[in-house]
Protein backbone atom coordinates (compact mmCIF):
# COMPACT_ATOMS: atom_id res chain seq x y z
CA UNK A 1 0.00 0.00 0.00
CA UNK A 2 2.53 2.26 0.96
CA UNK A 3 4.02 1.99 -2.86
CA UNK A 4 0.57 3.36 -3.76
CA UNK A 5 1.35 7.32 -3.77
CA UNK A 6 5.17 6.58 -4.60
CA UNK A 7 6.14 8.93 -7.55
CA UNK A 8 9.24 9.95 -9.33
CA UNK A 9 9.65 13.66 -7.74
CA UNK A 10 8.76 15.80 -4.86
CA UNK A 11 5.64 16.86 -6.92
CA UNK A 12 4.63 13.66 -8.19
CA UNK A 13 4.86 12.20 -4.68
CA UNK A 14 2.45 14.97 -3.01
CA UNK A 15 0.06 14.58 -6.39
CA UNK A 16 -0.33 10.94 -5.70
CA UNK A 17 -0.95 11.44 -2.40
CA UNK A 18 -3.86 13.99 -3.18
CA UNK A 19 -5.48 11.37 -5.74
CA UNK A 20 -5.27 9.06 -2.95
CA UNK A 21 -7.60 10.97 -0.49
CA UNK A 22 -4.54 11.24 2.24
CA UNK A 23 -4.77 14.90 1.67
CA UNK A 24 -8.62 16.89 2.04
CA UNK A 25 -6.34 20.47 3.71
CA UNK A 26 -4.97 22.40 0.25
CA UNK A 27 -2.48 24.45 2.93
CA UNK A 28 -0.87 21.02 4.19
CA UNK A 29 -0.81 19.64 0.55
CA UNK A 30 1.18 23.09 -0.59
CA UNK A 31 3.77 22.91 2.54
CA UNK A 32 4.30 19.19 1.29
CA UNK A 33 4.89 20.06 -2.53
CA UNK A 34 7.05 23.52 -1.31
CA UNK A 35 9.51 21.46 0.73
CA UNK A 36 11.53 18.80 -1.29
CA UNK A 37 11.91 15.49 0.58
CA UNK A 38 14.80 14.64 -1.24
CA UNK A 39 16.36 17.15 0.69
CA UNK A 40 16.34 15.29 3.97
CA UNK A 41 16.39 11.89 2.59
CA UNK A 42 18.87 10.21 -0.21
CA UNK A 43 17.22 7.24 -0.03
CA UNK A 44 14.32 6.70 -2.39
CA UNK A 45 13.04 9.89 -1.13
CA UNK A 46 9.55 9.89 -3.49
CA UNK A 47 8.67 6.77 -2.57
CA UNK A 48 5.56 6.43 -0.04
CA UNK A 49 7.73 4.86 2.85
CA UNK A 50 10.06 5.46 5.89
CA UNK A 51 13.68 5.64 4.97
CA UNK A 52 16.57 5.11 7.60
CA UNK A 53 19.00 8.39 7.92
CA UNK A 54 20.82 7.10 10.50
CA UNK A 55 21.63 7.19 14.20
CA UNK A 56 18.54 4.07 14.22
CA UNK A 57 15.98 6.88 13.20
CA UNK A 58 13.82 7.14 10.03
CA UNK A 59 11.80 9.69 8.05
CA UNK A 60 8.58 8.55 8.56
CA UNK A 61 6.62 8.04 5.46
CA UNK A 62 4.92 10.62 3.66
CA UNK A 63 0.92 9.28 4.14
CA UNK A 64 2.35 9.72 7.67
CA UNK A 65 3.58 13.56 7.37
CA UNK A 66 0.98 14.20 5.37
CA UNK A 67 -1.78 12.66 8.02
CA UNK A 68 0.24 14.56 10.88
CA UNK A 69 -0.53 18.03 9.39
CA UNK A 70 -3.56 17.24 8.45
CA UNK A 71 -4.61 16.67 11.74
CA UNK A 72 -3.10 20.05 13.18
CA UNK A 73 -4.15 21.85 10.10
CA UNK A 74 -6.56 24.41 12.41
CA UNK A 75 -3.25 24.31 15.01
CA UNK A 76 -0.87 25.02 12.42
CA UNK A 77 -2.40 28.67 11.58
CA UNK A 78 -0.04 31.56 10.20
CA UNK A 79 1.84 33.08 13.86
CA UNK A 80 0.72 30.02 15.75
CA UNK A 81 3.77 28.29 18.02
CA UNK A 82 4.78 24.57 17.30
CA UNK A 83 6.61 22.05 18.57
CA UNK A 84 7.77 18.55 16.73
CA UNK A 85 8.87 16.15 19.13
CA UNK A 86 12.29 13.78 17.77
CA UNK A 87 12.32 15.95 14.52
CA UNK A 88 14.54 13.64 13.41
CA UNK A 89 15.49 14.53 9.39
CA UNK A 90 14.08 17.93 10.04
CA UNK A 91 11.54 17.64 7.40
CA UNK A 92 7.95 17.79 8.88
CA UNK A 93 9.38 21.00 11.24
CA UNK A 94 10.21 22.27 7.85
CA UNK A 95 6.35 21.57 6.79
CA UNK A 96 4.87 22.47 10.00
CA UNK A 97 6.59 26.30 9.17
CA UNK A 98 5.48 26.39 6.22
CA UNK A 99 1.93 26.42 7.39
CA UNK A 100 2.51 28.63 10.78
CA UNK A 101 4.41 31.50 8.07
CA UNK A 102 6.55 34.07 8.49
CA UNK A 103 5.11 35.22 12.05
CA UNK A 104 5.01 31.41 13.30
CA UNK A 105 7.48 29.62 15.02
CA UNK A 106 8.26 25.75 15.17
CA UNK A 107 10.48 23.93 17.45
CA UNK A 108 12.13 20.87 16.26
CA UNK A 109 13.43 18.46 19.40
CA UNK A 110 15.73 15.65 19.15
CA UNK A 111 17.96 13.83 21.19
CA UNK A 112 20.25 12.34 18.64
CA UNK A 113 22.81 15.58 18.37
CA UNK A 114 24.32 14.14 15.10
CA UNK A 115 20.47 14.46 13.93
CA UNK A 116 20.06 17.85 15.37
CA UNK A 117 23.04 18.55 13.22
CA UNK A 118 22.21 16.69 10.11
CA UNK A 119 18.21 18.18 9.85
CA UNK A 120 19.94 21.84 10.20
CA UNK A 121 22.23 21.25 6.98
CA UNK A 122 19.05 19.70 5.35
CA UNK A 123 16.92 22.72 6.57
CA UNK A 124 19.93 25.28 5.23
CA UNK A 125 19.74 23.54 1.40
CA UNK A 126 16.76 25.17 0.32
CA UNK A 127 14.89 26.81 3.55
CA UNK A 128 18.02 28.54 5.41
CA UNK A 129 15.81 31.75 5.90
CA UNK A 130 13.56 29.87 8.20
CA UNK A 131 16.74 29.39 10.46
CA UNK A 132 17.64 32.61 10.09
CA UNK A 133 14.52 34.19 11.09
CA UNK A 134 13.63 32.17 14.20
CA UNK A 135 10.71 30.91 12.17
CA UNK A 136 12.19 27.33 13.31
CA UNK A 137 14.57 26.70 16.35
CA UNK A 138 16.16 23.25 16.16
CA UNK A 139 16.85 22.12 20.14
CA UNK A 140 19.35 19.03 21.02
CA UNK A 141 17.15 17.62 24.20
CA UNK A 142 14.84 14.69 25.36
CA UNK A 143 11.43 15.56 23.99
CA UNK A 144 9.86 14.33 26.53
CA UNK A 145 10.43 17.06 28.63
CA UNK A 146 8.93 19.11 25.69
CA UNK A 147 10.49 22.98 25.15
CA UNK A 148 9.46 25.11 28.62
CA UNK A 149 11.21 28.32 27.29
CA UNK A 150 8.94 28.43 24.11
CA UNK A 151 5.86 27.17 25.71
CA UNK A 152 2.85 27.18 24.85
CA UNK A 153 2.52 25.31 22.00
CA UNK A 154 -0.83 25.77 19.79
CA UNK A 155 0.42 22.44 18.00
CA UNK A 156 2.77 19.62 18.76
CA UNK A 157 3.38 16.69 17.05
CA UNK A 158 5.43 13.86 18.55
CA UNK A 159 7.38 11.57 16.08
CA UNK A 160 8.10 8.89 18.25
CA UNK A 161 5.94 6.75 20.33
CA UNK A 162 6.10 6.44 24.27
CA UNK A 163 4.17 4.05 26.35
CA UNK A 164 1.91 6.92 27.87
CA UNK A 165 1.53 10.93 27.43
CA UNK A 166 4.28 12.77 28.75
CA UNK A 167 2.97 15.09 31.42
CA UNK A 168 5.26 18.03 30.11
CA UNK A 169 3.91 18.21 26.83
CA UNK A 170 0.21 17.94 27.67
CA UNK A 171 1.34 21.10 30.31
CA UNK A 172 3.11 22.95 27.48
CA UNK A 173 0.02 22.94 25.32
CA UNK A 174 -1.76 25.74 24.77
CA UNK A 175 -5.58 26.25 25.92
CA UNK A 176 -7.03 25.33 22.21
CA UNK A 177 -4.00 23.96 21.21
CA UNK A 178 -3.90 20.14 19.97
CA UNK A 179 -1.21 17.41 20.31
CA UNK A 180 -0.69 14.37 17.90
CA UNK A 181 1.03 11.44 19.57
CA UNK A 182 1.83 7.83 18.59
CA UNK A 183 1.06 6.16 22.05
CA UNK A 184 2.63 2.33 22.47
CA UNK A 185 -0.68 0.42 24.63
CA UNK A 186 -0.11 -2.84 27.04
CA UNK A 187 -1.28 -5.54 23.97
CA UNK A 188 2.32 -4.16 22.00
CA UNK A 189 -0.36 -1.96 19.67
CA UNK A 190 -0.13 0.88 19.11
CA UNK A 191 -2.78 3.94 18.21
CA UNK A 192 -1.91 7.57 16.74
CA UNK A 193 -3.99 9.87 19.65
CA UNK A 194 -5.27 13.86 19.14
CA UNK A 195 -5.13 15.76 22.64
CA UNK A 196 -6.76 18.72 22.68
CA UNK A 197 -6.95 21.11 25.85
CA UNK A 198 -9.90 22.63 26.22
CA UNK A 199 -10.47 25.56 28.78
CA UNK A 200 -7.71 24.05 30.42
CA UNK A 201 -9.17 20.23 30.44
CA UNK A 202 -7.67 17.54 28.39
CA UNK A 203 -9.52 15.32 25.60
CA UNK A 204 -8.13 12.58 24.38
CA UNK A 205 -9.28 10.58 21.32
CA UNK A 206 -7.80 7.51 19.76
CA UNK A 207 -7.78 8.32 15.91
CA UNK A 208 -5.35 5.40 14.26
CA UNK A 209 -5.21 2.40 14.80
CA UNK A 210 -1.72 0.68 14.05
CA UNK A 211 -0.17 -2.90 14.30
CA UNK A 212 2.63 -4.21 13.26
CA UNK A 213 2.89 -6.79 10.94
CA UNK A 214 5.65 -9.17 10.36
CA UNK A 215 7.12 -9.82 6.83
CA UNK A 216 6.94 -13.34 6.47
CA UNK A 217 3.96 -15.54 5.27
CA UNK A 218 1.74 -14.99 7.85
CA UNK A 219 1.26 -12.11 6.70
CA UNK A 220 -1.82 -12.37 4.37
CA UNK A 221 -3.44 -13.37 8.36
CA UNK A 222 -2.00 -10.21 9.84
CA UNK A 223 -3.49 -7.96 6.72
CA UNK A 224 -7.11 -9.89 7.09
CA UNK A 225 -7.28 -9.21 10.62
CA UNK A 226 -5.93 -5.48 9.91
CA UNK A 227 -9.24 -4.67 7.49
CA UNK A 228 -11.40 -5.62 10.01
CA UNK A 229 -9.71 -4.13 12.79
CA UNK A 230 -9.76 -0.87 10.37
CA UNK A 231 -13.56 -1.56 9.22
CA UNK A 232 -14.25 -1.30 12.92
CA UNK A 233 -12.59 1.50 13.99
CA UNK A 234 -12.40 3.68 11.16
CA UNK A 235 -14.59 5.80 8.82
CA UNK A 236 -11.77 5.53 6.38
CA UNK A 237 -10.61 2.44 6.29
CA UNK A 238 -8.20 2.49 3.50
CA UNK A 239 -6.08 5.38 5.54
CA UNK A 240 -5.64 2.78 8.08
CA UNK A 241 -4.09 0.12 5.78
CA UNK A 242 -1.98 2.98 4.05
CA UNK A 243 -0.36 3.07 7.56
CA UNK A 244 0.87 -0.78 8.21
CA UNK A 245 3.99 -0.94 6.22
CA UNK A 246 4.83 1.71 8.53
CA UNK A 247 4.28 0.14 11.98
CA UNK A 248 6.97 -1.93 12.96
CA UNK A 249 9.62 1.64 12.24
CA UNK A 250 6.91 3.25 14.63
CA UNK A 251 7.66 0.40 17.21
CA UNK A 252 11.52 0.57 16.22
CA UNK A 253 11.15 4.30 17.40
CA UNK A 254 9.54 4.25 20.36
CA UNK A 255 12.15 1.52 22.06
CA UNK A 256 14.50 4.95 21.57
CA UNK A 257 12.08 6.88 22.79
CA UNK A 258 11.95 4.68 25.78
CA UNK A 259 15.45 4.22 26.17
CA UNK A 260 17.06 7.52 27.21
N1 LIG B 1 9.62 12.97 12.38
C1 LIG B 1 10.99 12.74 12.01
C2 LIG B 1 11.66 11.58 12.70
C3 LIG B 1 10.81 10.41 13.05
S1 LIG B 1 11.80 9.12 13.78
C4 LIG B 1 11.11 12.58 10.52
O1 LIG B 1 10.14 12.18 9.87
O2 LIG B 1 12.19 12.82 10.00
C5 LIG B 1 11.62 9.51 15.50
C6 LIG B 1 12.69 10.43 15.99
O3 LIG B 1 12.48 10.62 17.38
C7 LIG B 1 14.11 9.90 15.85
O4 LIG B 1 14.88 10.86 15.18
C8 LIG B 1 14.59 9.73 17.29
O5 LIG B 1 15.97 9.95 17.47
C9 LIG B 1 13.74 10.76 18.01
N2 LIG B 1 13.54 10.53 19.43
C10 LIG B 1 13.27 9.36 20.05
N3 LIG B 1 13.17 9.54 21.38
C11 LIG B 1 13.37 10.87 21.61
C12 LIG B 1 13.39 11.67 22.77
N4 LIG B 1 13.19 11.16 23.99
N5 LIG B 1 13.62 13.00 22.64
C13 LIG B 1 13.83 13.55 21.41
N6 LIG B 1 13.84 12.83 20.28
C14 LIG B 1 13.60 11.50 20.36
Amino acid sequence: MAWRSSGSSNAELVENLRKNGVFSNQRAYDAMKAVDRGDFTSRDPYEDAPQRIGYNATISAPHMHAAALEYLQNHLVAGANALDVGSGSGYLTVCMAMMVGQTGTVVGIEHMSELVELSTKNIKKHHSEMIENGNVVMIDGDGRQGYAEKAPYNAIHVGAAAAGVPKALTDQLADGGRMMIPVEQEDGNQVFMQIDKINGKIHEKIVEHVIYVPLNPLCILYILYIILLSVRYSSSSWNRLLLYRQVSLIREESRVFEKT
